[in-house]
C-alpha cells in the first residue's frame, strides 16, 4: 500500500512529486501514456520563472520528471482507467488490470483540447485538423491554414504557423480577442496572418485531406466558403475527469470541486486536487505547479493526522 499516489504528469503532477519526495513520502505518480501534459504540445516557454531565455515544452517536463525521479518518486506512465474513493482507509487507483491502494491521492490530469464538434469534422481530425500546432505545423509548409479561437493559444499558433505556412487565417467568433494584448500585436502585425471576424467553421469539406471549409458568419447566418490546407483548432480545454465517474465531486463543466480555503481539498477527505483538472482561470505552468505543491503539503499534512 502507497502512502500517496499522485495521478498525472503535468507541472502540477511533477510539482507534487518533488515536495511529496522530498518530505519522504515516496510517491507514486501514475502519467499517463501522455506523459507531460500539455507542455509536451508547446513550443518555447517565456514565462516560466527561471529560464530568462525561455525554455522548451518537453525539456521543462523531463527536466521536473528527473528532478521529481531524484528525490525517490516511482513513475508509471499509463492511464488511470477508474478509482474507487468508498474506502476512506485504501483509495483505490485502477490501472488496466492493476490495482494500486493508497492512503492518500492528489488529482492532476490537467485538461484537453477542445474539438468543434461539426459532423464534418471526424473525418479529417489528424488529416488536416489539428490541436496542435507545435506537433503538425512542420507538415503545411508553404500551405494555407486557419486557426480557430480568439485567445492567447490561438494567438500563439497563428504566429508559430506564420513560420512556415504561406498564409494563416485567424477565424474568430466575435468581433474582438480576448488574448493579452502583447499576443493580439504579434497576430496583428504578422504580413502572414489575416484575421476573418464574426465567423465559425460550421463545415469542413475535402477528399482525403482538407480543402475547403464553409464559414458562417455569426452576426448574419450568412455563408462563405474558403479554401485551406489545414485547420488548427484553439478554442479551449476540457478537464481530464472522466475515470472519476462519481467518486469525486465536478462542477457543471467537469472540473474538480475544490473544497476549504486554500483549493487544494476535494469532496473525498485524502483526495486532494492540483493544476487545470480544477483551475480553469489560470490555468499556467507555473500556477499548475504552485497548485501542485500546496496540495503535496496539504497531503503531507493528512497523512500525519491520521498517523502514517
Ligand atoms: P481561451 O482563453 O479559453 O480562449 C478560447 C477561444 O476560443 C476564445 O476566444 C473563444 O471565443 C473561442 N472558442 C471557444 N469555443 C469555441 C467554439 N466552439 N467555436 C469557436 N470558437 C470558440 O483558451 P486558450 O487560448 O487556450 O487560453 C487558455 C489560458 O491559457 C488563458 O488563460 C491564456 O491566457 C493562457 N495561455 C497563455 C499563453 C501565453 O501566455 N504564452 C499561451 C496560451 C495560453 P470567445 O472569446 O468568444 O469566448
Amino acid at each position: 500500500m502507497e502512502k500517496l499516489i499522485i495521478i498525472g504528469s503535468g507541472p502540477a503532477g511533477l510539482t507534487a512529486a518533488i515536495y511529496a519526495a522530498r518530505a519522504n513520502l515516496n510517491p507514486l505518480l501514475i502519467g499517463g501514456y501522455q506523459f507531460g501534459g500539455q507542455l509536451m504540445l508547446t513550443s518555447e516557454v517565456e514565462n516560466f520563472p527561471g529560464f530568462k531565455d525561455g525554455v522548451m515544452g518537453p525539456e521543462l517536463m523531463q527536466i521536473m520528471l528527473e528532478q521529481a525521479q531524484r528525490f525517490g518518486t516511482k513513475v508509471i506512465l499509463k492511464d488511470v482507467t477508474s478509482v474507487d474513493f468508498s474506502d476512506p482507509n485504501k483509495k483505490k487507483v485502477m490501472v488496466e488490470n492493476e490495482v494500486y491502494e493508497s492512503n492518500a491521492v492528489i488529482i492532476a490530469t490537467g485538461a484537453s483540447s477542445k474539438w468543434l464538434e461539426i459532423p464534418s469534422e471526424e473525418k479529417f481530425k489528424g488529416r488536416g485538423i489539428s490541436t496542435c500546432a507545435t506537433c503538425d505545423g512542420a507538415f503545411f509548409k508553404n500551405k494555407i491554414v486557419a486557426v480557430v479561437g480568439g485567445g492567447d493559444s490561438a494567438m500563439e499558433e497563428a504566429n508559430f504557423l506564420a513560420r512556415f505556412a504561406e498564409k494563416v487565417y485567424v477565424i474568430h467568433r466575435r468581433n474582438e480577442f480576448r488574448a493579452s494584448k502583447i499576443m493580439q500585436e504579434r497576430t496583428l502585425n504578422n504580413p502572414k496572418i489575416e484575421v476573418i471576424w464574426n465567423s465559425v467553421i460550421s463545415e469542413v469539406q475535402g477528399d482525403k485531406t482538407v480543402k475547403k471549409v464553409i464559414l458562417t458568419s455569426t452576426t448574419d447566418n450568412s455563408t462563405s466558403e474558403l479554401e485551406l490546407d489545414g485547420i488548427f483548432l484553439a478554442i479551449g480545454h476540457n478537464p481530464n475527469t472522466s475515470f472519476l465517474d462519481g467518486h469525486i465531486e465536478l462542477d457543471a463543466k467537469g472540473y474538480i470541486k475544490t473544497q476549504g480555503e486554500h483549493q487544494t481539498e476535494t469532496s473525498v477527505k485524502g483526495v486532494f486536487v492540483a493544476g487545470d483538472v480544477f483551475d480553469f482561470k489560470y490555468k499556467q505552468a507555473i500556477t499548475a505547479a504552485g497548485s501542485g505543491c500546496k496540495a503535496a503539503l496539504d497531503a503531507e499534512k493528512y497523512l500525519i493526522e491520521i498517523g502514517e
